[in-house]
């Protein structure tokens, strides 16, 4: 096998944040040797990224923007068969709505939102693939939750177009489909705010990145092991890969492919039920100006936030809304694989059904009419600091000299921010530094499990 051309052509147009990928440290990817013995019959790779998500695949767009076809990203496809009988691992991005917008109360979060919104077009463009629906978003919580302001005064910074609605009158009338509590205050968010569809934006990444010559294996990966200067995967259909450098993007599975003791990366998994309200075509039509919603509940016993996408069309043909909700207390499924695949396997939660269609039906859309209500289960990975883990996670060795690299942790609002969380990652893996001059890589340090385990923190969708 010829080993991986080296990287000294390489361009990273795309990617560039003051950094330049022709740097000593870019060449060293690929021209250092691996230095043990390794199995003979393995491929070679400068860098491979596990997991085809909504991470995995923008980091793999922006490496292969400077590596070509010596990247190598290797992830199982959606399952084809029924959940019960799949083997694999689940994914939390199979879905038809994420709600996008930049207003949040955590500035890195709004910055991460905010960069990637902004490239929603020109992937649309450069793919041929749509994914973005700009149809706006409103965020509502009572009048004297200061987390509205800050998250309105964030945004602003960032330049959302956004307008505050302080009194419930003047809400109740701009939104008729809605109907507000009183005291609800509110933002609407415009511009590139509204939602995307999450399967789409997976496959424009992955399109441009094979464009761009970038190697695509629809296997899982079984094992990391490091050796030398470099890491050898193994694949669950028996296929060995010799990289230097490996980049996991696994979600809520991440941790348990990590080598040594990089598995004790602080991750709690919580379990989340969805509804999806399938509507018929005239329901779909008067809703066709719905904005998402983001909705503080801090009256509601089970609920804190529920949130909610307009009707869309779902693989099935059913036209349908998703709502979802974050549980005050949600159950952690994420201690093992076999945890994982049990709930994905369950069907979701019954209780928490229940509890979203009274939401919908009674408060929130009292007048809506549905032809069928139905469940989906998903998982929501928090790390230990509410932002996602996008760092290197090999011992001792520091970002110059690591081999295994992490971008994972979506705490539930990383579907929008993914292009940017992926750049950045594929950036640090290029680089083996920080790329960002103007976010602080403290924000996404890989945070290990202790006893007395740190506590997640907790991000609205
Ligand atoms: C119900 C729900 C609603 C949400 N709503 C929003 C929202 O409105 N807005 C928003 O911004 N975010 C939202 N999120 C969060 C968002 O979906 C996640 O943050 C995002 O999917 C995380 O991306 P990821 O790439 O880390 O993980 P994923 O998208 O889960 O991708 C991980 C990938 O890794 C692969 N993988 C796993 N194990 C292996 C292995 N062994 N080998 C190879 N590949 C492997 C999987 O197949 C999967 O494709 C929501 C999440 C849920 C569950």
């Amino acid at each position: 096998m010829a080993p991986p051309p080296p990287p000294a052509t390489a361009t990273m147009a795309a990617a560039t944040d003051h950094d330049d990928p022709h740097d000593e440290r870019s060449s060293a990817l690929s021209s250092t040797r691996l230095l043990v013995a390794t199995p003979s019959h393995a491929q070679r790779s400068s860098v491979v990224v596990v997991g085809l998500g909504l991470i995995g695949s923008a980091a793999i767009r922006y490496l292969s923007a400077a590596f070509g076809s010596s990247v190598l990203a290797i992830g199982p496809p959606e399952p084809s068969v029924s959940w019960e009988t799949y083997s694999g691992p689940f994914s939390s991005h199979y879905d038809q709505g994420r709600l996008a917008r930049i207003a949040d109360p955590d500035p890195v979060w709004a910055a991460l939102a905010a960069r990637s919104m902004a490239r929603y077009r020109a992937l649309e463009q450069a793919s041929g693939i749509r994914f973005h629906e700009p149809v706006g978003s409103i965020r509502v919580s009572p009048l004297h939750d200061n987390s509205l302001y800050r998250s309105f005064e964030v945004a602003r910074r960032h330049g959302a177009e956004q307008e505050l609605f302080e009194f419930h009158d003047m809400l109740q009338d701009r939104f008729p489909c809605f109907q507000f509590q009183t005291g609800d205050a509110a933002i609407m968010e415009r511009g590139e705010a509204g939602f995307i569809n999450p399967r789409n934006l997976v496959a424009a990444q992955l399109a441009m990145a094979e464009k761009n010559g970038a190697r695509i294996v629809r296997e899982s990966v079984t094992e990391i092991v490091p050796m030398g200067s470099g890491v050898c995967i193994s694949t669950d259909k028996g296929r060995s890969v010799l990289a230097r450098k490996v980049l996991v993007c696994a979600g809520s599975y991440s941790k348990f492919l990590l080598p040594g003791d990089a598995k004790h990366l602080d991750m709690t998994t919580h379990a989340r039920t969805v509804l999806l309200a399938e509507v018929d075509a005239r329901e779909a039509v008067r809703l066709r100006d719905m904005p998402t919603f983001i909705w503080h509940l801090p009256k509601n016993p089970y609920l804190n936030w529920v949130y909610g996408c307009p009707p869309v069309e779902y693989p099935d043909g059913r036209v349908a809304m998703k709502v979802g909700g974050t549980a005050w207390k949600a159950a952690d499924v994420g201690n093992s694989v076999e945890d994982l695949s049990a709930w994905f396997k369950s069907g979701g939660d019954e209780v928490e059904q229940k509890v979203l269609e009274e939401v919908l039906l009674q408060q929130l859309m009292p007048g809506l009419r549905t032809l069928s209500l139905s469940r989906k289960p998903c998982v929501v990975s928090f790390t230990a600091h509410g932002r996602p883990y996008i760092d290197a996670v090999d011992g001792d060795r520091c970002l110059s000299t690591a081999r295994v690299f992490v971008a994972t942790g979506g705490c539930g609002a990383a579907a929008k921010s993914s292009d940017e969380i992926g750049r950045l990652a594929a950036l640090m893996v290029v680089h083996g530094r920080w790329p960002s001059s103007d976010m602080d890589s403290s924000a996404f340090r890989a945070v290990y499990a202790r006893k007395g385990k740190t506590q997640s923190s907790f991000s609205s969708p």
